[in-house]
């Protein structure tokens, strides 16, 4: 039989974790949702007190001159942090994405960048005051079609640095990062328009950059609390060893600079998944309790057509949610044995924000008028979930992936 029990050292993790949901995320919940940019103080504190000294060690070894002994078996950190995640979305997925971390931006840097651009960009997660890191690849004429990006990349020779010019719109923690924090962003430009994906580079901008500015701050239908903004680059210059990668920008016919970079959605898939999963956990336990105190609960002994319509839909939505927790569970214990993952990321990425669509959506519907209302958290959750079918690549691009996966087409055969 499978096992699918976490190990002891991450359930006492995920206790703290549910901790923090239940008494610090959940109890200011309403509160953000309700007064959109304002930053969640109390969530952000408490967790730069753990990361500050869990990034201290982990950037240290990381940095480490000495060569690490070969890792044995699975990479529980991986597990052990999209279960997290799972849990912290549960207590409030916008609230979770406010993260004091490197996130995506720390990903990119930790695939690819050399010794020398983790010690500059990663060391500071580990001391001092909250700091942000985020990613920004979408632009007005350029989201699911990546390669159609316009932001330029310049080198200046005469000063050695690359001029950055362009707007990236949407970007997630982007004054976090660059205003409010002296965090960073991944910026994913061009050094050859012409080029296409081969011409895609990515560098960091580190916040107090002169020529970055925040455009603009979203207003959303969910996540609230999380920061929304576009950010416009005029003239922004980096050191040359800021992009990340080969710097050999001659080789414009290969698209592996390209590859490297697509190679962090394998990486952060799983955990879009694992967050809209807490949503879709949020919602159905929701509807579970209240309906049980209403006298509805599932009688499993019974066949489908004899039960009420109540325990039809429970039923079809703890189906859903075993169902995408599993394809999470999955792509990332591949990922946790260095195993090619990108077929089930795409997989658990889709499924899960369907899942947490449906199921959020079917909550409200369960509870009735009063899931409608702002007495309960079924509504905030409904506005929460459809996020994880649009960022990091949409339900239908990820389900493209799968199909060009499974079916053995390239991209220009099947788009
Ligand atoms: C709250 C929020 C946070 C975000 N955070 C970030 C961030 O941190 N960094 C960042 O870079 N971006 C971020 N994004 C942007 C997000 O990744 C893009 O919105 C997404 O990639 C879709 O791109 P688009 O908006 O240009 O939509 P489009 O690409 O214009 O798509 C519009 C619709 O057409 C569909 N479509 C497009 N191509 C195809 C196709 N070939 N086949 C079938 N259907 C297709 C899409 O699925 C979608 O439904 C964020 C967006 C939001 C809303």
């Amino acid at each position: 039989m499978i096992s699918f029990e976490m190990p002891e050292k991450i359930q006492n993790e995920l206790q703290m974790a549910q901790m923090v949901a239940q008494q610090v995320m959940r109890a200011t919940t309403r509160k953000y949702d309700d007064q959109e940019h304002e930053r969640p103080h109390e969530y952000v504190n408490v967790m730069w007190q753990v990361l500050r000294e869990q990034n201290k060690r982990r950037f240290e070894r990381m940095i480490d001159d000495d060569p690490k002994p070969e890792r044995e078996g699975p990479n529980w950190a991986i597990v052990r942090l999209i279960a997290i995640v799972e849990m912290l979305s549960w207590g409030d997925a916008g609230m979770y994405l406010c993260t004091p971390d490197p996130l995506l931006g720390g990903a990119a840097v930790e695939a690819v960048g050399t010794r020398e651009q983790k010690v500059r960009f990663l060391k500071k997660f580990g001391e001092g005051e909250p700091k942000w890191g985020a990613m920004a690849i979408t632009e007005p004429g350029a989201g699911s079609d990546n390669s159609a990006i316009r932001t330029t990349a310049v080198l200046d020779e005469a000063t050695n640095e690359w001029v950055l010019n362009g707007e990236k719109i949407f970007i997630t923690n982007g004054r976090l990062a660059l205003e409010e924090s002296d965090g960073f962003c991944v910026v994913w430009a061009t050094v050859d328009p012409q080029a296409g994906r081969a011409g895609i580079k990515s560098f960091v901008v580190e916040a107090g950059t002169p020529g970055v500015t925040v455009s603009k701050q979203e207003h959303k239908l969910g996540i609230r609390v999380s920061d929304t903004v576009s950010l416009v680059f005029k003239n922004a210059r980096v050191p040359y060893d800021n992009i990340l990668g080969s710097p050999e920008v001659q080789e414009k016919k290969s698209t592996r600079g390209f590859k490297g970079a697509m190679k962090t959605f394998d990486a952060s898939r799983p955990a879009v998944a694992a967050s809209a999963m807490g949503v879709a956990r949020a919602s159905l336990e929701l509807a579970q309790e209240k309906l049980a105190e209403e006298g509805i609960t599932v009688d499993y002994t019974r066949p489908r057509h004899e039960m009420s319509a109540y325990e039809q839909d429970l039923i079809e939505m703890e189906a859903q949610q075993k169902a995408g927790w599993l394809l999470t569970l999955k792509s990332t214990v591949k990922m946790a044995h260095g195993q090619p993952n990108r077929l089930d990321a795409s997989m658990a990425k889709a499924r899960a924000g369907e899942t947490a669509t449906f199921i959020s959506q079917k909550a409200v519907e369960l509870l009735g008028p009063l899931g409608y209302t702002k007495e309960l958290l079924a509504e905030k959750w409904m506005r929460d979930a459809k996020i994880n079918d649009i960022y990091e690549g949409t339900k239908q691009i990820n389900t493209l992936i799968v199909a060009r996966s499974i079916l053995g087409y390239s991209r220009r055969e099947l788009k």
